[in-house]
């Protein structure tokens, strides 16, 4: 895989989106690739900060049935 390939297929390999191939593929480059391998650290953090987001702590729920009215 080339370096071009690699770096559009980064966001998606940091998702876990590729396939095992694809994965592969985007990991072997990366081992070689200074360039890649910060950008997919870059990445990562994005990812982690992402999820983390998305993970709503048991406190919002009161806050959100209040909002929309149900009970
Ligand atoms: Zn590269």
């Amino acid at each position: 895989m080339n370096h071009d390939a690699a770096l559009e297929l980064l966001p998606l390999f940091s998702l876990h989106a590729l396939d095992e191939a694809g994965a592969r593929a985007v990991e072997v480059h990366v081992a070689v690739c200074p360039v890649c391998r910060s950008e997919l650290a870059g990445y990562a953090a994005v990812t982690e900060a992402l999820s983390g987001e998305l993970e709503p702590g048991p406190e919002v729920w009161p806050s959100i049935v209040a909002r929309i009215g149900v009970v």
